[in-house]
């Protein structure tokens, strides 16, 4: 890894109850358009860094863990500081809590983690111009056919590791 890339990615939410760090770079990072998110967020899109639950650490803190409904259908966990509720990481339905989804603008370097992909663009927002050499798909996409292979790797380690669910 260069220096920069062996930099902790450090974050946490806005009255700084949780402070957490990634003591990996992610897997792969999701640009989401689709409407759940855009709702979410109350924002264009989503940025989540898929990373192993287990490369997320809790510095300071802990987190409230919030039922809500999914696309899907089979939910996601989202976990939140339980002072200021700022939403920090997702779990979704099926990957039981092998994989999170940290929310990018969490951390204090976001700038580091561009989106890797763009997902479910058919109901991107007009105004959103992606790049035009930005890898995108309409709806969803198989990992096996995009991410790098250590990424895939790692994404296989961690769902055989734990239980699903
Ligand atoms: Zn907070
Ligand atoms: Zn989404």
């Amino acid at each position: 890894m260069s220096p920069v890339e062996s930099q902790p990615h450090d974050g946490g939410c806005t009255c700084r109850h949780v402070r957490y760090r990634l003591t990996a770079k992610p897997m792969f990072v999701h640009c989401c358009h689709c409407r759940w998110c855009q709702r979410e967020t109350g924002a264009a899109f989503a940025l989540n860094a898929l990373i192993e639950s287990d490369r997320v650490k809790l510095l300071h803190g802990d987190v409230e863990v919030i039922d809500t409904p999914s696309n899907s259908g089979k939910g996601q966990r989202i976990s939140r500081c339980p002072k200021c509720r700022i939403a920090l990481w997702s779990n979704y339905g099926g990957g039981g809590d092998a994989i999170r989804f940290v929310r990018v603008g969490t951390l204090d370097e976001p700038d580091r983690l561009p989106p890797d992909i763009h997902i479910f663009t058919g109901s991107k927002q007009p105004w959103v111009v992606l790049p035009a050499n930005a890898l995108a798909v309409a709806e969803y996409y198989r990992s096996a056919d995009v991410w790098p292979r250590d990424s895939l790797e790692r994404r296989n380690a961690a769902l055989a590791a734990k239980p699903r669910g």
